[in-house]
Formats: C-alpha cells, structure tokens, sequence
C-alpha cells in the first residue's frame, strides 16, 4: 500500500495539537519544563510542549499501580479486546499518526507508513491476541525427596516504566506497551522529548479506547523525567530503547529499586557479501536498506564487509544504487533519504566523515546532487581505505554513512564481524542459502538476515548481545520480559 498523492495533500501540514499528558485515564496539563519541537525537514518549530513536573512522575506511576491489581487478573480474553480497542483507534486516525511521525522525525512518508503505522498497528494487534495465551508448563512427578508434581505460571512483572529513542517513536512504543499490557502489566510511556508529538496523539487515543483509566500512562520530558521515571521506587522494570551510553545510565538507575532492565541499544551491524554472489543483483536494495531513515536505525547493516575478488564489482553496481538515491522533501514519495533529526546530529555524521577522509579514508561512492537549502540533510557516503579500527569503522553514526572493509576468506569475513562492540544483527549475502547459514550460525547478532528480508515479524524476537542490550522485544520473547515465572509444586 502506497500513500496518494491527495492523501499527502490533505495531511502534510498536520501536527497534532494533543499537548496534554494521559495520567489515570485523564487529560493532564503538565507543569514541567517547557520546550519547543522542530520538524528536521523545514527546520521550523512545529509545536511547543511542556514536560511532566516529578510530581507529576509520581501521579502516573502511581495510576499505574492502582491500575495494575486489577488489570494482572482482568482474564486475557478481555485484555485483548481492550488492547484491539486501542489498535482500531489507531487505525481509525492512521493518516493522522502518518502525518505527525513525517513532521517530527522526516522520516519519508512511505517508509512511515508501512515501518511505523502499518506495522506498529500489525504488531499490536499480534501482541492482544497473545494476551489470552495460557503459558503454564506442566512439569510432571519429582520423587527427590518425596513424591510431588510442579507447574510453572507466570505471573506480570508490575509497573513498567517504558523510555524510547527518537528514531521510530511509534513502533518502539508499541514493542514496549503492546507487549507489557498482554502480560498484565501496566505502563508509563515516556518518548524522546525531540519526538514526542506523535506520543502525545496516542495518549488521546489510549484515552479514547477500551482501556481502564491507568492501564497506559503517557508523560513527556526530557533526561530528568526520564532519570526520575527509571528510578521510581514504585516502577517495577525499565524497558529502554536509545544509545547504550544512556543504556548504561538506566541500568544504573533502575539498580537503585533492584529492577530487571531489558535494553535494546545502539548497533554496527555487519553486511557481510560473501564470494559467488551475484552483487549486481542485490546491490540496490542493499545500499537503500542501510541508508534507510537517513541511516537512523539500530540495525542499519552499514559495516559493509566484501570478499575482495567481488570488490571491484561492488562498488561499480553501488554507483547504479547510490544513483537511486533521492535527498529531500519526506513528504516527496520519491525521497528515499531524509533529514537528520537535529544540527547537531548532522555535524555529528558530517565530523565522522571528515575524520575518515583526514585519516586516509576516501569516499568511494557519494550523493553529490546540491541539498535542500532548509533541513538538517547530509547526503549519503560509501566510506573506503579505513582500518578496521577506525572511529567510522567501530562506531554507530547513525547516519546515511557506510564504510566498507574487503576481506580474503569466510573465517576473515565471520571475524571482521564479530570484531565489535555491538551484536545486534547482520545480513549475509550467499550464493546459496546453505553457505548463508553456515555463515550466519557464527555470527553474535541478535538478527541475521541471508540474502535480504528485513521485516519485523510479530512472532519473532528483535535485540542484540554485547553493547546492543539486555533481553529481547517482539514476539513470545517480548512478552516473557515481562512476566516472572513462579513454580507451583504439590505434595503427592
Ligand atoms: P538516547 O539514548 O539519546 O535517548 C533515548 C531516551 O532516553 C530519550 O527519551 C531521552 O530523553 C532519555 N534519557 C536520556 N538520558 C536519560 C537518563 N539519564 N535517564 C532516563 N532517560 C534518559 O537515544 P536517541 O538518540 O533518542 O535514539 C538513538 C539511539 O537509540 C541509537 O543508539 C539507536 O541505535 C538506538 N535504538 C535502538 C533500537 C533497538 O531496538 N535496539 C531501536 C531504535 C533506536
């Protein structure tokens, strides 16, 4: 499903007027720190929000807890519906959500539309039905030392503070939220303050839904609510998505309360093109999936590792992709790359480029066509020549910048891979899908992708080892994050 060019019309200057916080089911004026939120395409301020005060902090966890004694024994069959209630409201103000997620984040409006609506909305939906999933293991006799049976249930972690990155904000809410309300816990939801537009909106939308009043909280704030919030003596678990520099902070906050963390951080995700390949066939869809959000995704595949007999064909078919690359407008269903979210970000991406090219790196593939005169664009860069220890090389930029590293042999390929900080996940480019296995078997990554894919699926698990987390999100493994065992035995 692709966005008409009347509905782009009709939505493109939308930006949600919510500016009210969603506590206890209620509309809330917060009386925090004010500031204003800028849409990174026009660079203009599209909207001026005002954060939670830490009482207020204190008001939506504590709605969150006299929400949670009922809702962890609401029966899942309900829990459902009230979930599917939410996900039809969604869907009901699709073009909405559409238009606010391209406004803040510039992420290009087809990209938004399937990454972050559609499937936000297809994950949620997922996550309601496992909500009536009976998780009871039936362990059978033990005899030591005397005769008993076990079950093992499960029962909801509690409180679950929820803290997102930027990049997706609706879908890496919905990871947290969809897959902690089926577990029967209940939620405070705090987006990034340089997004939380979008995240205001679904607050009318959680209000205007089947859920009871304190089920799915929503503040907004910056890294003092955000610190406040993890470290809530009456929050249960964190569960963060953002950098793993702020990942090592929640840790430690949340350690103040003994409370469980699951993280899913940043990444330098391998790509791994191994010989025999057929690189001319795959050579677009491989440089669009790294470049893609601007390059502002954990898992983008842009460590680009070449078995060097196909180098030189590499690069040749990378210039028919990277001229396939179009830098502009996100509302421009032609745009593949939009803007980075902040200025400073952008001189972030550009300061790793000069560096490379100061240390003897070149650019061997470029976007050279002018940019916007408004915006916080760059335009995208195939780094070569670059020791494997280069700041471009280990680090995540997260920006429309790849470096690419030949190797000799598999063993060389599997190690450059490894040889990081981060695991979150790869893609191996085979000429058969047994080699791609084998290859993808030695690889700590969280995700590996052969020859292509990328979706989410609902039902399988997304995080990484290393410096890209703690625990996993989607599917069962998200859910589980959220839910304790307990062991039930009796006597026989
Ligand atoms: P960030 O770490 O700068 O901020 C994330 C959130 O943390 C924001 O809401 C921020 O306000 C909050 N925060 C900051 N300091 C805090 C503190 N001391 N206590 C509590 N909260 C605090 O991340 P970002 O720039 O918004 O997002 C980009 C990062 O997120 C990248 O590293 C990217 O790889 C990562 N990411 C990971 C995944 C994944 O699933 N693994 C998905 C998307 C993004």
């Amino acid at each position: 499903m692709s966005v008409s060019s009347e509905t782009i019309a009709a939505i493109r200057d939308y930006v949600p007027e919510v500016r009210d916080l969603t506590i206890g089911g209620r509309p809330v004026t917060p009386a925090g720190e004010r500031w204003d939120v800028y849409n990174p395409a026009t660079e203009e301020v599209i909207g001026t929000v005002g954060g939670a005060s830490p009482e207020q902090v204190d008001e939506a966890v504590r709605a969150a807890r006299a929400a949670f004694g009922p809702w962890s024994v609401t029966p899942g069959e309900q829990r459902c519906a009230a979930i599917l209630s939410l996900a039809d409201r969604m869907e009901e103000r699709f073009e909405k959500l559409l238009a606010s997620i391209v406004n803040e984040v510039g992420t290009p409006v087809s990209l938004a539309e399937f990454l972050q609506v559609r499937m936000g909305i297809g994950h949620l939906r997922w996550q309601a039905e496992a909500a009536k999933k009976d998780r009871t293991v039936h362990l059978g006799p033990y005899d030591v030392p005397v005769p008993t049976m076990s079950d093992v249930d499960h029962f909801p972690v509690g409180v679950v503070a929820a803290i997102t990155g930027y990049n997706y904000p609706l879908n890496l809410a919905i990871f947290k939220f969809g897959a902690a309300l089926a577990a029967g816990c209940t939620v405070v939801l705090l987006p990034s303050p340089r997004t939380p537009l979008t995240t205001l909106l679904l607050g009318e939308l959680v209000r205007e839904s089947d859920l009871p009043d304190g089920v799915l909280n929503i503040i907004v704030g910056g890294a003092d609510v955000g610190q406040c919030l993890s470290s809530h003596p009456g929050v249960d678990k964190v569960s963060f998505t953002g950098s793993d520099a702020v990942g090592a902070k929640i840790m430690a906050q949340a350690a103040a309360n003994l409370n469980g963390v699951t993280l899913e951080l940043g990444g330098k995700s391998a790509n791994i093109v191994l010989p025999g390949c057929d690189v001319e066939s795959f050579a677009v869809d491989m440089h669009l999936r790294w470049s893609r959000n601007a390059g502002q995704g954990c898992a983008a595949l842009a460590r680009l590792l070449v078995h060097e007999g196909l180098y030189d064909r590499f690069l040749k078919s990378g210039a028919d992709a990277f001229g396939q690359m179009k830098v502009g407008d996100p509302w421009d269903p032609a745009t593949n790359i939009g803007p980075l979210i902040r200025p400073d970000h952008r001189d972030r991406v550009n300061g790793f480029v000069t560096e490379a090219l100061e240390q003897g790196g070149r650019a061997l593939l470029r976007v050279d066509t002018p940019l916007p005169e408004r915006g916080w664009y760059v335009n995208p860069v195939l780094l070569g020549d670059l020791p494997h220890s280069a700041r471009a090389v280990q680090q995540e930029i997260f920006g429309p910048v790849a470096v690419v590293l030949p190797f000799e042999d598999t063993d060389e390929a599997v190690r450059l891979a490894n040889d990081t900080a981060y695991g979150l996940a790869a893609n191996v480019w085979a000429p058969d899908l047994q080699e791609g296995r084998r290859v993808a078997e030695r690889l700590r990554a969280g995700t590996v992708w052969i020859n292509g894919g990328g979706a989410m699926r609902p039902d399988a698990p997304f995080g990484g080892a290393g410096r890209s987390g703690i625990g996993r999100e989607i599917g069962e493994w998200g859910i589980m994050e959220f839910l304790e065992p307990r062991h039930i035995q009796w006597a026989l």
